[in-house]
């Protein structure tokens, strides 16, 4: 009866809305035909079912955060670990807990077995130098009930429970397997490998529970070598066995002293609360250096630095460069939540995992560090979305003054390689990315989208939004729709334009200017965009030589004595016009106008972006802050 009442509400509501646009439709007519749509503005995202679903569950709110009834699997790891380093076989077995917090009976699990990438018959994409026999698993049990070994090369496999895992009820699996740590000397880019017998990197290492969550269930995807990882939360606590010479750094804290006893092998016991990974590395090769790093409501973090004689020597910042990182990024979004932070050389030398990365200090430093937020503690869907991780982490370096080999491209050169006419954007940001362009999809592209929703809401507002997003999915799962939806609630805009042509879509927006009638006070100004995408209207004006002093009468801001920027609401664009005239009083007559200043909106003829045509383009860096300068186009 209550639903039947509901029901009944709604549909005087829609009535209600139907009406009062008939009204609008009706008043129109009467006063003239509304001029031709020239363009059509799409204003909302497509929704899939199963967000419906989850709010109905009350798992995710509307509003873009968990819900009341928010659930994720917690998986609980002890692992015991042997590194021979005369075969280079990693030898370990685990006992994992899986509690069921679902609500939903479980009658299968799904199991991950990541290192089976690496042998011969794997299904990979990944150019593989040296194959392995892949991850030998040589026992496995369930609640003490053994399973056949699996013994395929498939990487994600289901495994039917003995007994019906019940809601908030734990079932107990325990493996043991081996592998051999693929040798990589060339640096193959395989995200974990080693150097002869004396570095290793080790990732991807221990079989694992794949993600069941309440938007897909259980996650089946395979391990290609492209795509990266969607991972549970959990506790580690993991021993390394390794020539008591030897070196470890890890995931989590160290609890042993290491290398205290006298026997020829120590055990290194690591310890990590709540991440979503456990990576390690060894090495007799290793120098132990140690940073801090002063994390706002937290205090110092050690930061070891475990690297060849070569990098410390090579890269004697590498500590402090790492530490300011952490410390702007704390300062900007949310406090860096792990207890240690870690640097190990090898092979891959751009890699993350919770509170390590793979880096010698060469390569793009400021993004690996980056990633600590995005995905490993947001824990977004990596293999399905990567814009939520790596476009973050693409961007985010914008946000230190400074920062070396970060390897992006400038806001010019950014603006103009994202567009249909090019080879990139071959694919829409949030589709997966199986592009031949990954670089652009899940990088770049996703950098210049936050460049221009910094355009449209402002920069400061913009992090802070984000730096919000990031508390509420700390430690969670969220999907691209609840991204969408916490910003636009945070900076309390609607937003479905904006994301619609980002994430859905390849538009671009290519603004130009049409035409200006200078006047004394000003001049009519006349701008067009010719994409499919809209953006706000946003000009730097400069008054003839003896003009001004120039003034603002609407919206923007005062650059200098002869130049403001004027801006105008995205909105106006609405109701389909491509062209749109402005009568502008600046208190001088114009003689110069730059579409776009900040080059925050993609456009790839840069040529129309000034009047007078062929003169010089006021170019304002606002993010990081600077100056405004002349700026070549880089058309014709
Ligand atoms: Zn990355």
């Amino acid at each position: 009866m209550t639903v039947l009442r509901e029901r009944s509400g709604s549909w005087s509501i829609a009535s209600c809305a139907v009406a009062a646009s008939c009204l609008i439709v009706c008043k129109s007519a009467q006063v003239g035909n509304p001029p031709p749509q020239e363009r059509r503005i799409q204003r909302t995202v497509a929704f899939p079912d199963a967000l419906a679903n989850a709010y109905a569950a009350g798992t995710r709110n509307p509003d873009g955060s968990p819900g009341p009834d928010y659930w994720q699997l917690q998986v609980n790891y002890v692992i015991h670990a042997t590194l021979d380093p005369a075969t280079s076989v990693v030898t370990a077995s685990e006992s994992i807990v899986l509690h069921n917090p679902s609500g939903h009976i479980l009658d299968a699990v799904r199991m991950r077995f990541d290192q089976n990438l690496f042998r011969q018959d794997a299904a990979s994409r990944m150019d593989i130098p040296n194959h392995t026999g892949g991850m030998v698993v040589t026992a496995l049990s369930i609640d003490g009930v053994e399973i056949p070994v699996p013994t395929g090369p498939e990487t994600n496999r289901r495994f039917p429970l003995p007994e019906p895992l019940a809601p908030a009820d734990s079932s107990l699996i325990d493996v043991e397997w081996y592998f051999e740590v693929p040798r990589d000397d060339r640096s193959s880019s395989l995200r974990m490998g080693r150097w002869a017998d004396s570095v290793y990197q080790v990732a991807q290492w221990y079989p694992r529970v794949a993600v069941y969550d309440d938007l897909m269930g259980w996650d089946s995807a395979a391990y290609d070598g492209v795509w990266e990882f969607y991972n549970n939360f959990g506790r580690f606590e993991v021993f390394v066995d390794v020539p008591v010479e030897w070196l470890v750094g890890a995931t989590g804290v160290l609890l042993s002293d290491p290398r205290t006893d006298a026997s020829e092998r120590h055990v290194w016991h690591f310890v990590a609360d709540t991440v979503s990974d456990f990576a390690w590395a060894a090495s007799d090769r290793y120098e132990w250096q140690v940073a801090s790093a002063d994390i706002p409501g937290r205090g110092e973090i050690p930061v070891h630095l475990l690297q060849t004689a070569a990098s410390t020597a090579s890269y004697p910042s590498l500590g402090e460069e790492v530490s300011r990182y952490l410390e702007v990024y704390s300062q900007r979004l949310i406090p860096y939540p792990f207890p240690s932070f870690t640097v190990v050389e090898g092979p891959e030398l751009g890699m993350e995992y919770p509170g390590l990365i793979m880096s010698n200090g060469d390569g793009p430093l400021a993004h690996e560090v980056a990633h600590q937020w995005f995905p490993m503690t947001v824990g977004s869907d990596e293999t399905r979305v990567t814009f939520m991780d790596e476009g973050f982490a693409t961007a985010m370096p914008s946000l230190l003054s400074s920062s070396r080999g970060d390897g992006e491209p400038g806001p010019a050169r950014l603006q103009r390689q994202y567009g249909p006419p090019t080879r990139f954007a071959s694919f829409p940001a949030l589709l997966p990315a199986d592009d031949p362009d990954s670089q652009m999809t899940s990088y770049w592209k996703p950098q210049h989208m936050l460049r221009m929703l910094g355009g449209v809401v402002g920069d400061s507002v913009m992090w802070s939004a984000i730096g919000d997003y990031a508390g509420a999915w700390k430690f969670k799962h969220p999907s691209p729709w609840d991204l969408m939806a916490f910003v636009g609630n945070a900076v309390e805009r609607d937003l479905g334009w904006f994301w619609h042509y980002w994430l859905f879509t390849h538009a671009w927006v290519e603004g130009s200017i049409v035409g200006v009638e200078p006047n004394p006070q000003g001049g009519i100004v006349t701008v067009r965009q010719d994409g499919d995408m809209p953006s706000p209207i946003v000009l730097a004006i400069q008054c003839a030589p003896g003009g001004g002093p120039a003034r603002l009468s609407g919206p923007g801001h005062v650059l200098d004595e002869s130049t403001v920027v004027v801006t105008r609401p995205v909105d106006l664009w609405f109701p389909g016009a491509r062209e749109l005239t402005f009568a502008l009083d600046i208190g001088c007559q114009i003689a110069r106008v730059t579409w776009d200043p900040a080059r925050r909106f993609p456009d790839q003829d840069a040529c129309d972006n000034v009047w007078p045509r062929g003169s010089k383009p006021v170019f304002v860096r606002e993010w990081p802050p600077g100056a405004w300068v002349d700026a070549e186009l880089g058309c014709g």
